[in-house]
């Protein structure tokens, strides 16, 4: 279980409680002191980060093989993210569960879309239907998330679209929660969202498409968002190649595109939960924690509550302990203080998981 190490400086254990020590004893964190020899850390500390949206063993063409999901974890990891909320993968990645090296990842299942209405290869393509039956033996198959594509590019329109009708979401939803699951949706476009919160659905990705009508529902329903800014971002490069075949298509993107921070910013002010994700592994490469927390705070939310997107706020959202006693040491070392420069955050000085010194 690695060394007993003696961690000082400042240990940010939660945004009002920073402490000057703790130690790691057997894989976990305690903060008194043990008889040991212990081997000395110094700096700013944080939990490990948490990237919950992001695609381990999965690229842009499908399902990848063992070694490429292992590097993309170990991408991850040497970034400082720790804990991964894996939105949605065709493979099996639970072979990683064994792996003391690995972030331990909370899984969604495979991705379940409208027949032809998302990326090839990716998800379980199906109709309304089915939603319910496919709904139910992925949150089985998951560590407690299902993840739904709910709106798309509709060809026939040419323009982004809901992909389910409110009955079938209602049903489905239901049979997640029945399961234990909470539920998840892919959703870029406006139209999506207000079935999707009265269907009881518990977080949205992206929701760039948030407006004034939807920022008031998502705060009464208590739904989170996971803004991926990083990967909205690539938004205008999307819209240039899809100008020529959808041009309704390429305009809304850029719009969304265009009013991203503003977005972000009000459902923040609006009291909705927002958490860091990256949507690494679809287009995205791995390892983009730091940039995504920057994105938030450009989008104006403020330091502390952009950390905790990542940090606490992230951990307890997903049943998942931080800095405290006892709970297995996963924890990220800095040189500098985060709360001064959220930018710290993309040079880890020592990264401790499950109470090995990993980077
Ligand atoms: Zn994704």
């Amino acid at each position: 279980m690695g060394d007993v190490l003696h961690i000082r400086g400042r240990i940010l254990a939660g945004p009002d409680d920073v402490r000057d020590e703790l130690w790691v004893v057997g894989g976990r964190i305690s903060y008194e002191r043990p008889a040991a020899e212990a081997v000395a850390v110094e700096g700013w500390v944080l939990p490990g980060l948490v990237d919950a949206h992001c695609h381990v063993g999965l690229d842009a063409h499908g399902a990848v093989d063992r070694d490429t999901a292992e590097k993309q974890a170990l991408t991850e990891r040497d970034a400082g993210a720790l804990l991964l909320r894996d939105a949605g993968s065709p493979s099996d990645t639970r072979w990683t569960d064994a792996r003391d090296d690995l972030p331990r990842i909370i899984r969604a299942g495979r991705h379940i879309a409208r027949t032809r209405r998302y990326i090839r290869n990716y998800a379980h393509e199906i109709e309304p239907g089915d939603l319910a039956v496919y709904v139910r033996r992925e949150a089985r198959r998951g560590d407690g998330w299902v993840k739904l594509v709910g709106d798309w590019i509709d060809r026939d329109t040419g323009d982004l679209a809901p992909c389910w009708p409110k009955d079938a979401l209602a049903e489905a939803i239901a049979a997640a929660h029945q399961e234990g699951a909470r539920v998840t949706a892919h959703c870029f476009a406006e139209d999506s969202l207000a079935d999707l919160v009265t269907a009881g659905i518990d977080c949205v990705e992206h929701a760039t498409g948030l407006t004034d009508e939807t920022v008031p529902l998502f705060a009464e329903h208590g739904v989170a968002i996971v803004p991926t800014l990083v990967n909205i971002a690539t938004f205008p490069r999307l819209a240039a190649a899809g100008e020529a075949k959808f041009p309704r298509w390429s305009d809304h993107l850029r719009t969304l595109h265009a009013r991203r921070h503003e977005t972000v910013r009000n459902a923040y002010d609006a009291g909705i939960a927002v958490y860091t994700g990256t949507d690494a592994g679809g287009g995205l490469p791995h390892g983009l924690i730091a940039a995504e927390v920057e994105e938030l705070v450009t989008a104006g939310l403020p330091v502390e509550a952009a950390l905790s997107a990542a940090t606490w706020g992230a951990r307890k959202w997903l049943g998942r302990p931080g800095l405290t006693e006892g709970a297995p040491a996963d924890l990220v070392v800095y040189d500098a203080d985060p709360r001064a420069d959220v930018r710290v955050l993309a040079a880890p000085r020592r990264i401790v998981l499950r109470g090995n010194v990993v980077g």
